[in-house]
């Protein structure tokens, strides 16, 4: 059994924080570093750590999680202009919470996708 995270206690209010969205699958709240002018956090409800743990029981939720992104991205005003979801897997995806999500960071130009290397 792998330990929940912080997301775990977050998704069941057992923390506080900026939730925008709640429903039977998934969980929503503004990041608590934002990156960029808007900066929110998409989470599967069930604790799966990883990319690479996920199942085709993982599906719905998983799904899920890119309609709620379109969704606060609409409510947020910034549908128009654009935006970038980002899915850190693991040691070299440098995912730091092991509980997956999806960042979804707009309100501005987001820059390169990646630093070059050279
Ligand atoms: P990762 O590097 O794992 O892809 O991203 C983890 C994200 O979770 C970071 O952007 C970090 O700021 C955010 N984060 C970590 N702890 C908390 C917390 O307790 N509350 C919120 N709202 N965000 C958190």
């Amino acid at each position: 059994m792998i330990e929940e995270t912080i997301f775990s206690k977050i998704i069941r209010k057992e923390l506080p924080s900026d939730m925008l969205y709640q429903d039977e699958l998934v969980t929503a709240f503004r990041d608590i570093n934002p990156q960029r002018s808007l900066h929110v956090l998409i989470v599967p409800n069930r604790h799966i750590p990883t990319v690479d743990d996920v199942t085709s029981e993982d599906e719905a939720a998983l799904g899920r999680m890119f309609s709620v992104a379109r969704k606060i991205a609409r409510d947020e005003g910034i549908s128009a202009d654009g935006y970038r979801l980002v899915v850190n897997c693991g040691e070299h995806g440098r995912q730091e919470v092991p509980h997956i999500h999806m960042h979804l960071l707009g309100g501005e130009d987001v820059g390169p996708m990646l630093n070059r290397r050279n």
